[in-house]
C-alpha cells in the first residue's frame, strides 16, 4: 500500500512511501497502522492504494464509526482473531508472491 502525509505545512507532504508489511497498534483506542504517522509532522498518513483485495481500510472505516465503547469492546474480542484471519494470510501471500517472482527470475 502507499500512504503519504497530506499536511501541507510538513516537509513530506505529498512524499509517498510504499509500505509492504502491514502491521496494526491500538493507539487511544483506535487500530492504525504501524508507521501510519507521520515522523516529522506526527499527522497520520493518507493510506492512498491497497494491494490486498480484500482491503484493510475499510475495516478502519468501520471500526471508526462505531462508538468509542463499541470500538473498544469489538477490538478487545476480535484482535486476535483479525490478526489470524487477515494479517496472517497476507503476509502467506505476500512470501508467496516474492517466492514465486524468485523461481521465475532463476527460469531466466
Ligand atoms: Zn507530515
Amino acid at each position: 500500500m502507499i500512504i503519504y502525509c497530506n499536511n501541507k505545512e510538513c516537509e513530506k507532504y505529498n512524499i509517498k512511501e510504499c509500505i509492504n508489511k502491514v502491521r496494526y497498534v491500538l493507539k487511544d483506542n483506535e487500530l492504525i497502522l504501524k508507521d501510519q504517522y507521520c515522523e516529522k509532522c506526527g499527522n497520520l498518513k493518507t493510506i492512498e492504494e491497497l494491494k490486498h483485495k480484500d482491503g484493510f481500510t475499510s475495516n478502519i472505516g468501520k471500526f471508526s464509526s462505531k462508538s468509542r465503547d463499541e470500538k473498544t469492546a469489538s477490538l478487545k474480542k476480535r484482535a486476535t482473531k483479525h490478526y489470524e484471519q487477515h494479517i496472517e494470510p497476507y503476509k502467506e501471500h505476500v512470501n508467496h508472491e516474492a517466492i514465486t517472482n524468485f523461481k521465475n527470475a532463476n527460469k531466466g
